[in-house]
């Protein structure tokens, strides 16, 4: 080195020491522009063909990539800048809290469980079942064999954080204590408390809300006529329902998250109606009822029958107490053949026991 021209050496190594800075930084808007996974020897670029790696002190080559944004990935030779060692340390200004820590127990759904005799087996509450999984809020049949569920180590709700969610937002939800959500060791939760969309939140003591699927009503299918400021049903039923099917193997009782009764019974066995009304719904249903029938009674009740193998009916159509409707099956979330059968009186999911005594 000469070390008689200091001022140009040391113009040099200012002028070395910027365009490294620029490649680096390029490089690193490359990488997050790209997403690209990043190895020690290359990187691969959008259209998933290897790129070679420019060293960070090869400036020249480099320098002139630093005034775009803009790269075409697609020509497979852009020079990607992998070393990072350059990179400017994290800004101490911007606060960067924990993210939650949580480890949780699964357990794969076997032919034949509940959520009651999961939840037994586990030593948690039935309701924290679905707080777990909220996929199991979002019909009423509940479980399907292989699924994995989430075995919250707690009762509560896991919380999916969603931008804009506040601590307050989610107590307010859920309608549990700031206080409560803090508490909980494995949240993490310092202060200034700051949420992290796509992370989850355990709210202790929280249950989940279900999701109803409401059924067409009675004038969708022409199962009304007016007589003057009323709605008149076609038929109205008479008011005492029967068991649906012969069988009286219950699998499922009502509770919180199932609002119904299942009864066990084999594939292809006859589906009664529970009283005399009107079909509003006869087919299949994504919610998790596979196929299904609603028959609305006229008279504030509607019953369900869930899980079929084959339906009788076409919406619109009268029946009567006793008549076969159709099938039973294994049909949408379930984990075996069963009926699923609920009574809704004014849109609300009743007890089907307190109409059909379930002793
Ligand atoms: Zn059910």
């Amino acid at each position: 080195m000469n070390k008689t021209n200091k001022a140009g050496q040391r113009f040099g190594g200012h002028f070395i020491l910027i365009a490294i800075a620029l490649i680096v930084f390029a490089g690193w808007r490359i990488g997050q522009a790209a997403g690209a996974d990043e190895s020690e020897n290359g990187s691969v670029d959008a259209s998933g063909e290897a790129v070679p790696t420019v060293a960070a002190e090869d400036g020249g080559v480099a320098a002139t990539a630093v005034t775009t944004d803009t790269v075409d990935f697609t020509a497979g030779d852009v020079p990607v800048i992998t070393d990072s060692s350059l990179v400017p340390a994290p800004n101490p200004f911007t606060y960067q809290g924990k993210l939650p820590e949580q480890v949780y127990q699964t357990y794969v759904v076997q032919r034949g469980d509940t959520p009651g005799t999961i939840a037994e087996k586990f030593g948690i509450e039935t309701e924290t079942l679905l707080g777990g999984n909220p996929q199991l809020s979002q019909e009423s049949s509940l479980l399907q064999t292989d699924v994995e569920l989430i075995i919250l180590p707690v009762d509560g709700v896991l919380h999916d954080v969603a931008p804009g969610d506040t601590l307050e937002s989610i107590s307010e939800e859920y309608g549990i204590p700031v206080d409560d959500i803090i508490a909980y060791a494995p949240n993490n939760l310092e202060f200034p408390y700051r949420l992290y969309p796509e992370t989850q939140i355990m709210v202790p003591g929280a249950v989940r809300e279900v999701f109803v699927w409401t059924p067409p009503d009675l004038s969708s299918v022409g199962g009304t006529s007016y007589e003057g400021a009323g709605v008149v049903p076609r038929i109205v039923g008479t008011g005492t329902f029967i068991y649906p099917v012969n069988g009286r193997g219950f699998s499922q009782y009502y509770w919180y998250g199932h609002r119904a009764i299942d009864i066990a019974l084999p594939e292809g066995n006859a589906v009664y109606a529970s009283d005399t009304g009107t079909v509003t719904y006869a087919s299949w249903n994504v919610y998790g009822y596979g196929n299904l029938i609603v028959i609305n009674h006229g008279n504030g009740f509607e019953t369900f029958y869930a899980h079929l193998s084959g339906i009788n009916v076409v919406p619109g159509q009268i029946v009567y107490q006793g008549n076969v409707i159709g099938y039973t099956g294994d049909t949408g979330n379930s984990s075996g053949p069963h009926i699923h059968f609920e009574i809704r009186i004014n849109g609300n999911q009743d007890n089907p026991c307190w109409y059909l005594g379930c002793g």
